[in-house]
């Protein structure tokens, strides 16, 4: 059957890479996760002291770059990919509220976004993966031959995030959440490079009332049919 690459964009926190990874898994492609990238690099600039009140120091963050190595890892007992920043697991640390209320400032980066976009397309060379983010499917891999972009409403999204929080194991603020989701939209949406925006050839999916199986269900009927087209 032929290769191909799937490519998952959207609003902040509607699932896309639930139902990436469960596809990945079912059609056996590789899954990769952008936002993670982008989370790590905003996760290295914290570490790093590159930002002071919320203002990121650009010049030090664009001369320290080259010295930052995203890779990903499979979790030896669940499978599961786990983001690696200079050789150093940090699933669990990208995943906080702190670099979510920093990532898409770094996000909107030009240079930040060259870099990863690199990656991005090497990791994509052989085919046979599903991507998700905001721009695969207009930026990364404007040729991609299966397109989603999903959304949902805030609310649903803030709550989403709200249980994978819990599920970590730290207590989060509801409010707070949904404050991020849409701060978040809001610069992915209005940055000059590469913005949020649905791909022309997309397929859009509103998954605010569907269950996470009928989700999947779905993509992979969509994945049928374009590999038997
Ligand atoms: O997907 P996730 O919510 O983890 O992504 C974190 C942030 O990274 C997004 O809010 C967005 O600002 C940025 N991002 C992006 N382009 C991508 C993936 C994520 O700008 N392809």
């Amino acid at each position: 059957m032929k290769k191909i690459i799937i490519a998952i964009d959207g609003y902040s926190s509607c699932g896309k890479s639930t139902m990436a990874k469960a596809l990945a898994r079912k059609i056996g492609y590789l899954y990769f996760d952008s936002g993670a990238m982008y989370r790590a690099v905003a996760l290295y600039c914290m570490q790093q002291g590159f930002i002071v009140d919320g203002n990121i120091d650009v010049e030090r963050l664009r001369a320290a770059m080259s010295e930052i190595k995203i890779t990903f890892t499979a979790d030896g007992v669940t499978g599961n990919s786990l983001t690696v920043l200079n050789g150093v697991v940090v699933e669990n640390e990208i995943r906080s509220l702190e670099v979510s209320q920093q990532v898409s400032r770094v996000a909107a980066l030009d240079f930040v976004r060259a870099a990863l976009i690199d990656q991005q397309r090497e990791m994509g060379k052989a085919k046979g993966i599903v991507m998700d983010g905001r721009d695969i499917g207009t930026t990364v891999f404007p040729e991609a031959e299966l397109k989603i972009f999903v959304t949902a409403s805030a609310e649903v999204r803030a709550r989403r995030r709200y249980d994978e929080l819990v599920a970590r194991g730290t207590t989060p603020d509801y409010n707070d959440i949904l404050a991020n989701v849409v701060e978040r939209d809001h610069l992915d949406l209005t940055r000059e490079v590469s913005p949020l925006r649905q791909a022309e050839d997309a397929i859009l999916l509103d998954n605010g009332e569907m269950t996470i199986e009928g989700q999947l269900e779905w993509l992979c009927e969509e994945y049928k049919k374009c590999v038997e087209e």
